[in-house]
Protein backbone atom coordinates (compact mmCIF):
# COMPACT_ATOMS: atom_id res chain seq x y z
CA UNK A 1 0.00 0.00 0.00
CA UNK A 2 1.56 3.59 -0.55
CA UNK A 3 0.94 6.52 1.57
CA UNK A 4 -1.42 8.84 1.21
CA UNK A 5 -3.19 10.91 4.01
CA UNK A 6 -6.36 8.47 3.89
CA UNK A 7 -4.15 5.59 4.03
CA UNK A 8 -1.79 6.99 7.04
CA UNK A 9 -4.84 7.77 9.04
CA UNK A 10 -6.48 4.60 8.71
CA UNK A 11 -3.38 2.60 10.01
CA UNK A 12 -2.63 5.33 12.94
CA UNK A 13 -6.57 4.90 13.44
CA UNK A 14 -5.45 0.84 14.89
CA UNK A 15 -3.05 1.60 17.03
CA UNK A 16 -4.77 1.86 20.82
CA UNK A 17 -4.04 5.04 23.53
CA UNK A 18 -2.92 2.58 26.33
CA UNK A 19 -4.31 4.68 29.01
CA UNK A 20 -7.76 5.78 27.44
CA UNK A 21 -7.78 2.77 25.04
CA UNK A 22 -9.21 4.52 22.05
CA UNK A 23 -6.98 4.38 18.94
CA UNK A 24 -4.55 7.67 18.70
CA UNK A 25 -6.68 9.43 15.87
CA UNK A 26 -10.18 9.43 17.99
CA UNK A 27 -8.61 10.15 21.27
CA UNK A 28 -7.09 13.35 19.13
CA UNK A 29 -3.47 13.07 19.83
CA UNK A 30 -2.58 13.12 16.25
CA UNK A 31 -1.73 16.52 15.50
CA UNK A 32 -0.39 18.35 12.54
CA UNK A 33 0.01 15.67 9.91
CA UNK A 34 1.68 16.23 6.42
CA UNK A 35 1.99 13.32 3.91
CA UNK A 36 3.85 14.76 0.88
CA UNK A 37 6.38 12.76 -1.61
CA UNK A 38 7.16 10.05 0.81
CA UNK A 39 7.52 11.79 4.08
CA UNK A 40 4.99 11.41 6.51
CA UNK A 41 5.07 13.67 9.97
CA UNK A 42 2.86 14.45 12.69
CA UNK A 43 3.00 15.61 16.07
CA UNK A 44 1.63 12.99 18.92
CA UNK A 45 0.49 15.06 21.61
CA UNK A 46 0.74 14.04 25.09
CA UNK A 47 0.44 14.14 28.93
CA UNK A 48 4.20 14.78 29.52
CA UNK A 49 3.32 11.86 32.58
CA UNK A 50 3.03 9.72 29.74
CA UNK A 51 5.48 9.45 28.19
CA UNK A 52 6.85 6.28 28.88
CA UNK A 53 3.83 4.52 28.62
CA UNK A 54 3.31 5.93 24.87
CA UNK A 55 7.22 5.22 23.57
CA UNK A 56 5.73 2.04 22.50
CA UNK A 57 2.90 3.57 20.67
CA UNK A 58 5.36 5.69 19.19
CA UNK A 59 7.60 3.48 18.09
CA UNK A 60 4.53 1.35 16.78
CA UNK A 61 3.35 4.13 14.55
CA UNK A 62 6.84 4.55 13.14
CA UNK A 63 7.39 1.41 12.16
CA UNK A 64 3.98 0.78 10.89
CA UNK A 65 4.40 3.76 8.78
CA UNK A 66 8.03 2.95 7.59
CA UNK A 67 6.26 -0.29 6.12
CA UNK A 68 4.34 1.51 3.21
CA UNK A 69 5.44 1.72 -0.03
CA UNK A 70 7.40 4.65 -1.43
CA UNK A 71 7.70 5.92 2.33
CA UNK A 72 11.26 7.98 2.60
CA UNK A 73 11.00 9.36 6.49
CA UNK A 74 8.57 8.79 9.08
CA UNK A 75 9.11 12.03 11.81
CA UNK A 76 6.80 11.14 15.10
CA UNK A 77 7.23 14.06 17.59
CA UNK A 78 5.80 13.53 20.95
CA UNK A 79 4.67 17.39 22.06
CA UNK A 80 3.96 16.97 26.33
CA UNK A 81 0.80 19.02 26.82
CA UNK A 82 2.26 20.34 30.51
CA UNK A 83 -0.13 19.23 32.80
CA UNK A 84 -2.46 21.93 33.03
CA UNK A 85 -2.08 24.43 35.17
CA UNK A 86 -5.72 25.72 37.64
CA UNK A 87 -8.10 26.39 34.71
CA UNK A 88 -9.63 29.14 34.44
CA UNK A 89 -12.67 30.48 36.26
CA UNK A 90 -15.33 30.76 33.61
CA UNK A 91 -17.54 32.37 36.06
CA UNK A 92 -21.02 30.73 36.76
CA UNK A 93 -19.52 28.04 38.69
CA UNK A 94 -18.18 26.62 35.36
CA UNK A 95 -14.37 25.53 35.21
CA UNK A 96 -13.01 25.24 31.89
CA UNK A 97 -11.69 22.01 30.75
CA UNK A 98 -8.45 21.44 32.15
CA UNK A 99 -6.77 20.05 28.54
CA UNK A 100 -6.22 21.26 25.28
CA UNK A 101 -6.85 24.68 23.69
CA UNK A 102 -9.42 26.54 25.39
CA UNK A 103 -11.77 29.80 24.02
CA UNK A 104 -11.26 32.66 25.99
CA UNK A 105 -14.76 33.86 26.94
CA UNK A 106 -16.58 36.38 25.49
CA UNK A 107 -13.38 36.44 22.67
CA UNK A 108 -15.11 35.44 19.14
CA UNK A 109 -11.33 34.62 17.59
CA UNK A 110 -8.04 35.16 18.23
CA UNK A 111 -5.28 35.82 15.96
CA UNK A 112 -1.64 35.64 16.42
CA UNK A 113 0.56 37.88 14.64
CA UNK A 114 4.36 35.80 14.50
CA UNK A 115 7.67 36.59 12.52
CA UNK A 116 11.30 34.50 12.13
CA UNK A 117 13.13 37.49 13.12
CA UNK A 118 13.04 40.47 15.47
CA UNK A 119 13.10 44.07 14.10
CA UNK A 120 10.63 42.82 10.79
CA UNK A 121 7.37 45.03 11.97
CA UNK A 122 5.75 42.87 13.81
CA UNK A 123 4.70 45.34 16.44
CA UNK A 124 4.15 47.59 13.96
CA UNK A 125 1.88 45.49 12.02
CA UNK A 126 -0.08 44.31 14.81
CA UNK A 127 -1.20 47.89 16.59
CA UNK A 128 -2.09 49.16 13.15
CA UNK A 129 -3.84 46.18 11.97
CA UNK A 130 -5.46 46.67 15.49
CA UNK A 131 -6.58 49.78 14.65
CA UNK A 132 -7.25 49.31 11.73
CA UNK A 133 -10.00 46.43 12.53
CA UNK A 134 -11.15 48.90 14.74
CA UNK A 135 -12.01 51.66 12.37
CA UNK A 136 -14.06 48.97 10.57
CA UNK A 137 -15.80 48.99 13.63
CA UNK A 138 -14.37 45.53 15.02
CA UNK A 139 -14.22 45.36 19.09
CA UNK A 140 -10.54 45.05 19.02
CA UNK A 141 -8.44 44.05 22.06
CA UNK A 142 -4.53 43.74 21.42
CA UNK A 143 -2.23 41.25 23.74
CA UNK A 144 1.43 42.13 23.54
CA UNK A 145 3.58 39.01 24.30
CA UNK A 146 6.32 40.13 23.13
CA UNK A 147 7.85 39.23 26.57
CA UNK A 148 11.13 40.12 25.34
CA UNK A 149 10.53 43.54 23.98
CA UNK A 150 6.98 44.42 24.81
CA UNK A 151 6.12 47.96 22.45
CA UNK A 152 2.59 47.80 22.47
CA UNK A 153 1.99 50.51 25.47
CA UNK A 154 4.26 52.77 23.66
CA UNK A 155 2.86 52.54 20.28
CA UNK A 156 -0.41 52.59 20.91
CA UNK A 157 0.33 55.97 23.37
CA UNK A 158 -0.72 54.26 26.90
CA UNK A 159 0.97 54.22 29.97
CA UNK A 160 0.18 53.52 34.12
CA UNK A 161 -0.51 50.02 35.44
CA UNK A 162 -3.55 47.96 34.66
CA UNK A 163 -5.76 48.40 38.22
CA UNK A 164 -7.03 45.03 39.79
CA UNK A 165 -9.68 46.43 42.06
CA UNK A 166 -10.71 42.56 43.68
CA UNK A 167 -6.82 41.60 43.45
CA UNK A 168 -8.30 38.87 40.71
CA UNK A 169 -9.34 40.21 37.54
CA UNK A 170 -7.40 42.44 35.67
CA UNK A 171 -8.46 46.10 33.90
CA UNK A 172 -6.87 45.81 30.07
CA UNK A 173 -6.35 49.72 29.50
CA UNK A 174 -7.37 51.10 26.12
CA UNK A 175 -6.61 53.91 23.54
CA UNK A 176 -7.18 54.37 19.72
CA UNK A 177 -10.39 51.62 19.98
CA UNK A 178 -8.24 49.28 20.99
CA UNK A 179 -8.35 47.61 24.42
CA UNK A 180 -4.86 46.68 25.27
CA UNK A 181 -2.65 44.14 27.55
CA UNK A 182 0.94 43.84 28.30
CA UNK A 183 3.66 42.99 29.66
CA UNK A 184 5.16 45.93 29.54
CA UNK A 185 2.00 47.31 31.72
CA UNK A 186 3.28 45.44 34.73
CA UNK A 187 6.99 46.13 34.42
CA UNK A 188 8.83 49.61 34.28
CA UNK A 189 9.70 50.47 30.82
CA UNK A 190 13.41 50.40 31.93
CA UNK A 191 13.86 47.16 33.78
CA UNK A 192 15.30 44.35 31.76
CA UNK A 193 13.40 41.90 32.44
CA UNK A 194 14.79 37.84 32.51
CA UNK A 195 11.87 35.93 32.09
CA UNK A 196 12.26 31.45 33.29
CA UNK A 197 10.35 29.65 31.32
CA UNK A 198 7.77 29.06 34.05
CA UNK A 199 7.07 32.40 34.81
CA UNK A 200 6.86 33.17 31.32
CA UNK A 201 3.85 30.72 30.60
CA UNK A 202 1.96 31.99 34.02
CA UNK A 203 2.36 35.36 32.70
CA UNK A 204 0.86 34.64 29.36
CA UNK A 205 -1.56 32.57 31.00
CA UNK A 206 -2.70 34.87 33.65
CA UNK A 207 -2.87 37.42 30.63
CA UNK A 208 -5.31 35.25 28.80
CA UNK A 209 -7.38 34.42 31.58
CA UNK A 210 -7.44 36.86 34.17
CA UNK A 211 -7.59 40.37 32.15
CA UNK A 212 -11.52 41.05 31.88
CA UNK A 213 -11.01 41.83 28.13
CA UNK A 214 -14.96 42.43 28.01
CA UNK A 215 -16.55 41.52 24.43
CA UNK A 216 -14.06 41.01 21.78
CA UNK A 217 -14.64 39.78 18.11
CA UNK A 218 -10.73 40.02 17.87
CA UNK A 219 -8.21 39.66 19.99
CA UNK A 220 -4.85 40.00 17.96
CA UNK A 221 -1.89 38.85 20.07
CA UNK A 222 1.56 40.25 19.40
CA UNK A 223 3.88 37.24 19.85
CA UNK A 224 7.51 37.49 20.59
CA UNK A 225 9.84 36.77 17.26
CA UNK A 226 10.82 33.19 16.70
CA UNK A 227 9.77 29.75 17.49
CA UNK A 228 10.07 29.66 21.33
CA UNK A 229 7.99 28.79 24.23
CA UNK A 230 5.56 31.39 24.33
CA UNK A 231 4.23 30.42 20.56
CA UNK A 232 3.78 26.46 21.78
CA UNK A 233 2.01 27.93 25.08
CA UNK A 234 -0.39 30.14 23.17
CA UNK A 235 -1.48 27.35 20.39
CA UNK A 236 -2.05 25.07 22.96
CA UNK A 237 -3.61 26.61 25.75
CA UNK A 238 -5.93 29.02 23.50
CA UNK A 239 -8.24 28.22 20.58
CA UNK A 240 -6.15 30.62 17.96
CA UNK A 241 -8.33 31.26 14.96
CA UNK A 242 -4.94 31.96 12.98
CA UNK A 243 -1.35 33.36 12.47
CA UNK A 244 -0.51 36.17 10.73
CA UNK A 245 3.26 36.14 10.23
CA UNK A 246 5.27 39.07 9.11
CA UNK A 247 8.36 39.11 7.18
CA UNK A 248 10.87 41.92 5.15
CA UNK A 249 11.62 40.35 1.96
CA UNK A 250 15.18 39.93 2.27
CA UNK A 251 16.52 35.82 2.13
CA UNK A 252 17.52 36.18 5.66
CA UNK A 253 14.26 37.21 6.83
CA UNK A 254 12.40 34.12 5.16
CA UNK A 255 14.67 31.60 5.96
CA UNK A 256 13.49 32.71 9.87
CA UNK A 257 9.55 33.19 8.67
CA UNK A 258 9.38 29.73 6.91
CA UNK A 259 10.85 28.56 9.97
CA UNK A 260 7.58 30.32 12.21
CA UNK A 261 5.15 28.34 9.44
CA UNK A 262 6.47 25.49 10.07
CA UNK A 263 5.92 25.55 13.40
CA UNK A 264 2.21 26.65 13.32
CA UNK A 265 1.94 24.00 10.77
CA UNK A 266 3.30 21.32 13.55
CA UNK A 267 1.11 22.83 16.34
CA UNK A 268 -2.08 22.86 13.77
CA UNK A 269 -2.29 26.67 14.30
CA UNK A 270 -3.94 27.70 10.89
CA UNK A 271 -2.18 30.47 8.79
CA UNK A 272 -3.81 33.13 7.68
CA UNK A 273 -1.53 34.51 5.50
CA UNK A 274 1.91 36.92 5.21
CA UNK A 275 2.64 40.39 5.06
CA UNK A 276 5.06 42.04 3.68
CA UNK A 277 6.80 44.53 5.66
CA UNK A 278 9.42 47.36 4.79
CA UNK A 279 8.55 46.04 1.27
CA UNK A 280 9.13 49.32 -0.56
CA UNK A 281 11.47 52.17 0.56
CA UNK A 282 9.31 55.78 -0.36
CA UNK A 283 11.45 58.73 0.26
CA UNK A 284 9.90 61.31 2.68
CA UNK A 285 11.09 64.17 0.57
CA UNK A 286 10.60 63.32 -3.37
CA UNK A 287 8.43 60.31 -2.78
CA UNK A 288 11.51 58.08 -5.15
CA UNK A 289 10.78 54.30 -4.70
CA UNK A 290 13.70 52.02 -3.49
CA UNK A 291 13.55 48.44 -2.97
CA UNK A 292 16.02 48.64 0.24
CA UNK A 293 15.27 45.03 0.76
CA UNK A 294 13.99 43.70 -2.00
CA UNK A 295 10.89 43.35 -3.07
CA UNK A 296 8.07 40.51 -3.75
CA UNK A 297 10.17 37.80 -1.99
CA UNK A 298 6.97 37.42 0.21
CA UNK A 299 4.85 36.98 -2.08
CA UNK A 300 7.66 34.59 -3.89
CA UNK A 301 7.88 32.60 -0.60
CA UNK A 302 3.73 32.98 0.07
CA UNK A 303 2.82 30.85 -3.13
CA UNK A 304 6.06 28.25 -2.31
CA UNK A 305 4.69 27.59 0.95
CA UNK A 306 0.70 27.80 -0.51
CA UNK A 307 0.34 30.11 2.18
CA UNK A 308 -2.04 33.60 1.36
CA UNK A 309 -0.39 36.52 0.71
CA UNK A 310 -2.28 39.65 2.68
CA UNK A 311 -0.16 42.50 0.89
CA UNK A 312 2.63 44.88 1.59
CA UNK A 313 3.58 47.54 3.75
CA UNK A 314 5.47 50.25 2.25
CA UNK A 315 8.99 51.29 4.69
CA UNK A 316 8.23 54.91 5.34
CA UNK A 317 9.51 57.35 8.09
CA UNK A 318 5.77 58.45 8.79
CA UNK A 319 5.00 54.37 10.35
CA UNK A 320 7.98 54.81 12.75
CA UNK A 321 7.58 57.98 13.74
CA UNK A 322 3.59 57.40 14.49
CA UNK A 323 4.13 54.62 16.28
CA UNK A 324 7.29 56.50 18.82
CA UNK A 325 4.49 58.80 19.01
CA UNK A 326 2.01 56.95 20.28
CA UNK A 327 -0.91 56.60 17.77
CA UNK A 328 -0.04 54.32 14.95
CA UNK A 329 0.27 55.71 11.41
CA UNK A 330 -3.51 54.36 10.68
CA UNK A 331 -5.07 56.52 13.20
CA UNK A 332 -2.33 59.65 13.03
CA UNK A 333 -2.35 59.40 9.36
CA UNK A 334 -5.48 58.09 8.33
CA UNK A 335 -5.83 59.16 4.60
CA UNK A 336 -1.79 58.37 4.17
CA UNK A 337 -0.82 55.80 1.52
CA UNK A 338 1.13 54.16 4.15
CA UNK A 339 -2.37 53.90 6.15
CA UNK A 340 -4.15 52.86 3.92
CA UNK A 341 -1.91 49.81 2.99
CA UNK A 342 -2.33 48.76 6.43
CA UNK A 343 -6.52 49.10 6.42
CA UNK A 344 -6.82 47.11 2.67
CA UNK A 345 -5.09 44.04 4.56
CA UNK A 346 -7.69 44.64 7.66
CA UNK A 347 -10.80 45.06 4.78
CA UNK A 348 -9.03 41.80 3.18
CA UNK A 349 -8.85 39.93 6.39
CA UNK A 350 -12.35 40.67 6.90
CA UNK A 351 -13.62 40.15 3.20
CA UNK A 352 -12.05 36.25 4.09
CA UNK A 353 -13.94 35.82 7.28
CA UNK A 354 -10.45 36.17 8.99
CA UNK A 355 -11.64 39.37 11.08
P1 LIG B 1 9.33 43.74 15.60
O1 LIG B 1 8.07 43.77 16.40
O2 LIG B 1 9.27 42.79 14.45
O3 LIG B 1 10.58 43.58 16.43
P2 LIG B 1 8.88 46.59 15.27
O4 LIG B 1 7.46 46.67 14.86
O5 LIG B 1 9.22 46.93 16.68
O6 LIG B 1 9.48 45.17 14.89
O7 LIG B 1 9.70 47.49 14.24
C1 LIG B 1 11.09 47.72 14.38
C2 LIG B 1 11.39 49.17 14.03
O8 LIG B 1 11.11 49.40 12.66
C3 LIG B 1 10.54 50.16 14.81
O9 LIG B 1 11.30 51.29 15.09
C4 LIG B 1 9.41 50.51 13.84
O10 LIG B 1 8.88 51.81 14.07
C5 LIG B 1 10.12 50.43 12.51
N1 LIG B 1 9.24 50.01 11.40
C6 LIG B 1 8.51 48.91 11.32
N2 LIG B 1 7.84 48.83 10.15
C7 LIG B 1 8.16 49.96 9.47
C8 LIG B 1 7.81 50.51 8.19
N3 LIG B 1 7.02 49.85 7.37
N4 LIG B 1 8.34 51.71 7.84
C9 LIG B 1 9.19 52.37 8.69
N5 LIG B 1 9.57 51.92 9.88
C10 LIG B 1 9.07 50.73 10.28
Amino acid sequence: MSATREVVLDILGNIIDPISNKDIVTAGMVRALTVADGAIRFVLEIDPARSKAMEPVQQQAQQELEALDGVTSVSVVMTAHSAAPAPPDLGAGKKAEPTGPQKIPGIDRIIAVASGKGGVGKSTVSANLAAALAAEGRKVGLLDADVYGPSQPRMLGISGRPSSPDGTTILPLRNHGVTLMSIGLMTREDEAVVWRGPMLMGALQQMMSQVQWGALDILIVDLPPGTGDVQMTLAQKAEVTGVVVVSTPQDVALIDARKALDMFDKLGTPVIGMIENMSTHICSQCGHEEHVFGHGGVTAEAEKLNAPFMGEIPLHIDIRLASDGGAPIVVSKPNSKQAQAFRTIARKMIDDGHA
